[in-house]
């Protein structure tokens, strides 16, 4: 479904509310979501599913970290030069460096059998590369992970 508009305001109370459950808890999801954000070149399904997967990876993070902490996730949406940059951190563990270059391939996971498919990042920088966009992880100064998604505004030329 990638006709409709993607608004990323919504996108992110969608994912938010499609986590709850899993996130029940583990502690809070904070939403901040800028002004005059134009709607975007990924279906809102999409983006949907792409905002839902890093939150629930997110979730598994912090969930793996030693000691067991309160989750602090960061859900963030801003109008940028040519676009929309969103981004989801977290205060797990943090990407350890052999990982990072290996996050986006099909079918690699560290998670158990049942657990992980390796598949959740893949799709997602398939989804938004498809459309232009971009998708990539870093390790934040103060721990834990951010995900980048920058996808450029509906009706530019792809
Ligand atoms: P899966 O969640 O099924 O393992 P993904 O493609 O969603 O597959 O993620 C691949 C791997 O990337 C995860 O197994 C994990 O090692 C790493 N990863 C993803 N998100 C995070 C995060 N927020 N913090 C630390 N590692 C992460
Ligand atoms: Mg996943």
């Amino acid at each position: 479904d990638e006709g409709d508009e993607g608004l990323a305001g919504d996108a992110i109370d969608e994912a938010r509310r499609l986590a709850s459950v899993r996130l029940r808890s583990m502690g809070e999801v904070a939403i901040d979501v800028g002004p005059e954000l134009p709607p975007v070149r990924l279906g809102q399904r999409h983006l949907v599913q792409v905002l839902l997967n890093l939150l629930l990876n997110a979730a598994d993070a912090v969930e793996e970290a030693e000691p067991v902490r309160r989750a602090a996730i960061v859900m963030r949406a801003r109008r940028m030069e040519g676009g929309v940059r969103l981004e989801v951190e977290d205060n797990g563990p943090g990407i350890p460096q052999d990982v990072l270059p290996r996050l986006f391939e099909p079918f690699f996971t560290t998670k158990p059998p049942g657990k992980g498919t390796g598949l959740g990042l893949a799709l997602c920088r398939e989804y938004v590369s498809r459309v232009g966009g971009s998708l990539h992880a870093e390790n934040r100064l103060e721990g834990g992970a951010r995900f980048v998604l920058w996808l450029p505004p509906r009706g530019s030329a792809p």
